[in-house]
């Protein structure tokens, strides 16, 4: 009977509400799996960005705490320098020229242990907010170690390639960056200076270059290099890469001081006063007056090296905070500026390329403080003798900090800038290479390239007046995401 009755309806034709809700129940199906898929993929994608506002969150806290601790030894490592600058002064008023020697010896020693030990509490600064070991960074920094012991260390005509601060400074050095490599770096001293860099300024050092070339930007052409695109011919005609500095090793170049130690006589070094003042403050009164023959004595004092302990407004940028800064803040010098980079998996993939899936935080520090003269605060550095004066560390702009745009621990720019140019400039550019740099001026290299510029320009270069455009530029974004 019920088997009749529903052979019957299935042979009967379906009422018509019966037929349209079916083909409701299709498209409903459809619509649903649609609708899971795209859920799917925004809780995937919503995965992402939490996970990237995580890593970026962490990344921020462990970039900043790397940058305070090292700004922390280096505002302790001035203050040790400037005692014993005020201890020197006693100890040569009391005629003890033994202890004067120590004394300088220790600071000469504390210009590298000092920054050095930042970089190591930089490190637990970093990993104690949840940064991993980054295997470029420690590989790194181990190599050096060993550039460190054969190069610097290299025996020409009986003494080092470069000259050690005091004997035995390079194989010392190098230890200390071995024993950093060893726990494993997380954080990469982004304003480092390598004494083997080169000292000057040349276009294919200047990574605005690349960006320009790689982002067809030819108003930083008409800005920066405006006849470089009409009047290039090839790779023969760039000028050499300068050559490195050839003095200047009393600074680490890690987390450096920048201070000097420069030969005076006892007598200029009292003659502002603020030497006995300082003394007498930390309870080491020196003798009044002190004996006109000692002086007389010429020895060698730890002095902050001028061209580096500026004035913000003396940068050709100025200090990018709006406002008047105070005198007593207003001065470049030591600093401490932390890369970390944090890698990201993700579940949902635009395609992009390695470098988007890594997080960049640099955070930058500095030391900061005063001298009392006459009532009033100023400079640590007004007397250009070192003194103790540093009483705090703050974060400051990445803008605003010694580090180089491209930053030290941009390894990959680092690898171009000390290996890959010379090749270029002796064999031109090669195509395919796994060096975005390389890539950038083998584009660079082709004629027609760099006519689509001059063709463009010659119509366009009133939109360059205008505003700048893309990053870099004024008003424009800076590559260390901030
Ligand atoms: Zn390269």
């Amino acid at each position: 009977m019920r088997k009749t009755s529903s052979a019957a309806a299935a042979r009967a034709p379906r009422p018509r509400a019966e037929r349209v809700f079916s083909g409701r129940g299709g498209q409903a199906i459809l619509f649903t799996a649609m609708a899971l898929v795209i859920l799917l993929f925004a809780a995937l994608w919503m995965a992402d960005v939490h996970r990237i506002v995580f890593v970026k969150d962490r990344s921020q806290n462990a970039g900043d705490a790397a940058a305070l601790a090292g700004a922390r030894w280096q505002a302790t490592s001035l203050n040790l320098i400037g005692e014993l600058n005020l201890m020197h002064a006693v100890a040569l008023a009391a005629g003890a020229a033994n202890a004067v020697d120590v004394i300088t010896n220790t600071q000469l020693r504390l210009c590298f242990t000092g920054p050095m030990t930042g970089v190591a509490a930089a490190q637990q600064g970093a990993k104690l907010n949840g940064m991993y070991v980054n295997e470029d960074f420690t590989d790194f920094v181990r190599e050096h170690a060993d550039d460190v012991r054969r190069q610097y260390g290299a025996s020409v005509g009986g003494t080092t390639a470069l000259p050690e601060p005091w004997p035995g400074a390079w194989d010392e050095y190098a230890d200390m960056l071995d024993a950093i490599a060893d726990d494993g770096v997380a954080a990469g001293v982004d304003n480092a200076t390598f004494y083997t860099d080169p000292a000057g300024a040349h276009l294919l050092l200047d990574m605005a270059f690349y960006d320009a070339v790689a982002g067809r930007d030819w108003c930083w052409f008409y800005r920066s290099q405006p006849s470089l695109l009409e009047d290039y011919v090839d790779y023969h005609g760039w000028p050499g890469i300068p050559p490195a500095p050839t003095t200047g090793f009393t600074t680490c170049e890690l987390l450096g001081l920048w201070l000097t130690p420069q030969t005076r006589r006892f007598g200029n070094v009292l003659a502002s006063g603020q030497v006995e003042a300082e003394a007498a403050d930390a309870g080491m009164a020196l003798p009044s007056p002190v004996d006109p023959a000692v002086q007389d004595a010429v020895q060698v004092w730890f002095f902050y090296s001028m061209g580096r302990w500026g004035t913000w407004n003396a940068l050709d940028d100025p200090f990018p905070v709006v406002g008047d800064v105070k005198e007593q803040y207003d001065y470049v010098g030591a600093d401490s500026v932390m890369r970390v980079e944090a890698g990201i998996t993700r579940f949902t993939s635009d395609g992009g390329t390695e470098a988007d899936d890594t997080i960049l935080w640099t955070g930058a520090a500095k030391p900061f403080g005063h001298l009392e003269m006459d009532g009033r605060a100023v400079r640590p550095n007004e007397t250009h003798l070192v003194l103790p004066a540093f009483r705090e560390v703050r974060l400051i702009p990445v803008d605003g900090s010694t580090a180089s745009s491209a930053g030290s621990f941009n390894l990959a720019w680092r690898r171009h800038c000390t290996e890959h140019l010379s090749r270029y400039l002796d064999n031109g550019p090669i195509p395919n290479a796994s060096c975005r740099y390389c890539r950038n001026l083998f584009t660079w290299e082709q004629p027609a390239f760099r006519q689509s510029g001059v063709a463009w320009l010659s119509t366009n270069s009133w939109q360059c007046t205008i505003a700048p455009s893309g990053g870099g530029g004024p008003g424009g974004g800076t590559r260390r995401a901030h």
